[in-house]
């Protein structure tokens, strides 16, 4: 038998040297259909299966993954695509953003305590609104670029031993793995949105620093043959460092901006003075 995708020839239902199958016929309805059903609820393999395992044993599931039991799970980087689509769709259909109403609380301090002859007071609040309203709107893209600072500041908390003994890779397997929980649950407070605004900003501004923490301590502990609260606390740190460093960097980005934009301002008026 000749295998039809690299051309070997070989006897048996799998392409010893590809890995094919042996019954590679044409494309049917049936076999699309049943491809999918497979992808998605398949015993192995699985999006369904998957999911199953990484809510009910996230610890023992990477620990599976790393030391090379991986046919039975899906890719951590598609599965984070897929909850990211999710999310994307679902943010598309509830409106609005959910921080919309406390910056209008907030409008009105600064108003009210700076008066109409304060200006620049009222800029600079409109500029760090445009930032968060910036973060906020582009979330999952923010969310990509800054991963990377996530995947140093826990491999810096895990300690020495397990610097010593995983790979960087081995760290962002786990974090993605990690992140499809968080967006999952970020998926879960958009559509709480849809019918309980008070309990989904609750959920939203409350929660979300702790299920990141969950999803770590849950996904990290075995892997780093930790106790619970040691993991935890650990996640802990190195969430709070991810968070220092963001702030830091949306501070520079704050004052870059403003020195930019409130300078050409400044320019625009002396030109027209
Ligand atoms: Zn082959």
């Amino acid at each position: 038998m000749k295998c039809l995708n690299c051309g070997n020839e070989f006897e048996g239902q799998f392409c010893p040297e590809c890995g094919q199958k042996a019954d590679t016929g044409r494309f049917t309805m049936r076999f699309i259909f049943e491809n999918m059903v497979t992808a998605i609820l398949g015993r192995d393999g699985s999006i369904w299966f998957t999911l199953k395992n990484l809510f009910a044993r996230p610890a023992g599931m990477i620990v599976d993954i790393l030391s090379g039991k991986r046919k039975r799970y899906f890719s951590p980087f598609p599965m984070l695509f897929l909850a990211l689509t999710l999310y994307i769709l679902i943010t598309s259909v509830t409106t609005g953003f959910m921080v919309q109403e406390a910056f209008k609380d907030g409008e009105m301090v600064v108003s009210q305590e700076t008066g109409e002859n304060s200006q620049q007071a009222v800029e600079v609040f409109h500029t760090i609104k445009q930032i968060v309203f910036f973060f906020i709107n582009h979330y999952t893209l923010c969310f990509l670029l800054t991963l990377p600072l996530l995947v140093v500041t826990a491999r810096a908390c895990y300690g020495r031993d397990n610097r010593k003994r995983y790979y960087w890779a081995e760290y962002i397997i786990t974090i993605v793995y990690a992140m499809v929980i968080v967006v999952l649950f970020r998926c879960l407070t958009r559509v709480t949105y849809l019918f309980d605004h008070d309990l989904a900003l609750s959920l939203g501004f409350v929660l979300s620093p702790f299920i990141i923490i969950i999803a770590f301590t849950a996904c990290f502990r075995k892997m780093l043959g930790f106790s619970i609260v040691k993991t935890a606390w650990r996640s802990i740190l190195a969430v709070l460092l991810y968070s220092a460093m963001l702030l830091f960097i949306a501070f520079i980005g704050a004052i870059v901006f403003a020195l930019v934009v409130l300078n050409n301002k400044g320019d625009v008026s002396i030109m027209i003075g």
